[in-house]
């Protein structure tokens, strides 16, 4: 059994999971390296993570799939044997931007299967293997991190399953936060605004204007290792005392302003 803690992040081939996972052996996590289809990219996380002497493993595994969750938390027993640590970062983008009055049930389900229903019964199935590692030693407690979205609040027409899906992983931290408490296993959100990735490459000229024009007080883009810095710094146990938090990582953007 693996001597220092272990982590599971999903998504972590690319963008801020990569960000993530890197950043988690450098607190001295081994990390388990979960992504859908770009093998060659987690296989590139695994070799960065070694080169600077970490340990860590590539999986891959759709979230929304229950055969997939099993396998992903099968893998991470069998190589390390425990599990302190796990980031829900996984999440796709609507196949298609189109107004919510003509939104299709295909993206509705891809989006929710991806962004809410894989973190949910992935988080359970984590939640269910924490408790009993606690109960039996082996780990002394753990946490679990979602993250989630400025779009969890903040509605953009063109997105409705997108936005309603995180706002669900919102609710989602504050029930397993609510719920976990009393096992010794705390749970995070945190909020990422707008986040220099793969993901927002397609409107790089969008928020390229709307942060000239002042969207948030910290006028530029956020970067994957802003988000990773407020994870490492849940994982240091700097909030003993606290559970079911949103962190803002968002230059600001959440502040209402006149
Ligand atoms: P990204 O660059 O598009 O990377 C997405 C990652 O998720 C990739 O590693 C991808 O794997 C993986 N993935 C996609 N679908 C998956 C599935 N069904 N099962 C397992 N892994 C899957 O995204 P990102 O910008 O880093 O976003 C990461 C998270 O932050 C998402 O939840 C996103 O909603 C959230 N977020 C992003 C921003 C932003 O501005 N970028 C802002 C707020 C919140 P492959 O490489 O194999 O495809």
């Amino acid at each position: 059994m693996e001597q220092q803690p272990v982590a599971i992040v999903t998504g972590a081939s690319r963008g801020i999971g990569r960000a993530i996972a890197c950043k988690l052996t450098t607190c001295g996590y081994s990390v388990v390296v979960n992504f859908l289809s770009r093998a060659e990219r987690a296989a590139a996380v695994v070799a960065e993570i070694e080169d600077a002497g970490g340990q860590a493993i590539a999986v891959q595994g759709d979230v929304g799939s229950a055969e997939d969750r099993d396998q992903l938390m099968a893998a991470c027993q069998q190589r390390f044997g425990r599990l302190d640590l796990l980031v829900n970062n996984a999440g796709i983008a609507p196949p298609e931007r189109v107004d919510l009055l003509s939104a299709t049930e295909a993206s509705w389900e891809k989006v929710f299967t991806t962004n809410l229903k894989g973190p949910f019964f992935l988080s359970q199935l984590a939640a269910n293997g924490m408790i009993r590692q606690i109960k039996e030693g082996v780990i002394p407690a753990a946490k679990i991190i979602n993250i989630s979205s400025i779009s969890a609040y903040a509605g953009s027409r063109d997105r409705a399953d997108y936005c309603m899906a995180k706002a669900g992983l919102a609710m989602m931290t504050q029930l397993l936060a609510a719920r976990l408490a009393e096992v010794s296993v705390q749970v995070f959100e945190i909020c990422p605004g707008i986040i220099r990735t793969d993901m927002t490459e397609i409107v790089t000229e969008k928020y390229d204007a709307l942060i000239a024009n002042g969207l948030m007080p910290i006028q530029r883009w956020g970067e994957a290792s802003d988000v990773a810095e407020a994870v490492k710094a849940l994982v240091e146990d700097r909030f003993p005392f606290s559970t079911g938090q949103r962190f803002h990582v968002d230059g600001g953007y959440h502040l209402r302003r006149l």
